[in-house]
């Protein structure tokens, strides 16, 4: 990947923006390296990309390889790491402001986000949508999924008489006592829970019923 845009930054200095900038990509540089010719930085994938194809540096046009690449200075990581950026996710509504060493977990978190909602891991994901909302609906369909289990358990019993399909039905029958079990658990859960859909925040917590979505699915 090339770099941040620098529309992403909030109060980028024009200074800031030309030290910071990938003399290839011209974007603000994302994971750094310099080049020992000229002590340019680039972004890692940009120059990488470049000498894929390439066997001299783009600024000064010297011998280069991947093996003249080494680590910017510290300093300069940790001017970068302090730049404010918009979140990934500002097109789908997400007004978030943070460092850039605090983006990737952001990101990661931003319930702007793409694909599964981070708090329910429901896979439809909708920006403000209630997590308790779905997490019933979700045991509605066990509930329902249940149902079926338990018709063609009664159903196979009754065509081969109990006993004779005690071995047949032995796996079912454990498998079904599970899921109403985690099903009783579920609902216990769910009626514990605030109503009120949890926001993303910052801390550690982990996502409600996370576990419990993943066995049952
Ligand atoms: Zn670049
Ligand atoms: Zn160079
Ligand atoms: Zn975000
Ligand atoms: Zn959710």
């Amino acid at each position: 990947m090339p770099g941040y845009e620098s529309e992403r930054f909030v109060n980028l200095c024009q200074s800031d923006r030309e030290e910071f900038s990938c003399s290839i990509c011209q974007d603000i540089l994302r994971a750094p390296v310099v080049a020992k010719c000229c002590r340019q930085t680039f972004c890692e994938d940009c120059i990488t990309n470049w000498l894929s194809a390439e066997t001299t540096c783009p600024y000064d046009r010297q011998p280069l390889s991947t093996d003249g690449l080494s680590h910017p200075p510290r300093l300069l990581l940790n001017m970068l790491s302090k730049l404010q950026i918009s979140c990934d996710f500002k097109d789908n509504g997400c007004q978030e402001v943070v460092t850039l060493e605090q983006l990737t977990h952001h990101t990661y978190r931003c319930p702007y986000g793409l694909g599964k909602c981070k708090q329910c891991l429901c896979s439809e994901q909708k920006v403000g949508h209630s997590c308790v909302q779905s997490l019933l609906l979700l045991n509605r369909k066990v509930s329902q999924a249940n149902s079926v289990l338990k018709r063609e358990l009664l159903l196979a019993m009754t065509r081969n008489g109990e006993t004779s399909a005690a071995d047949e039905i032995l796996v079912p029958v454990s498998q079904l006592q599970r899921l109403i079990d985690e099903n009783i658990e579920m609902k216990a859960e769910i009626e514990i829970k605030p109503q009120s859909a949890p926001v993303a925040t910052d801390d550690e917590s982990e996502p409600i019923a996370t576990n419990r979505c993943c066995v049952i699915l």
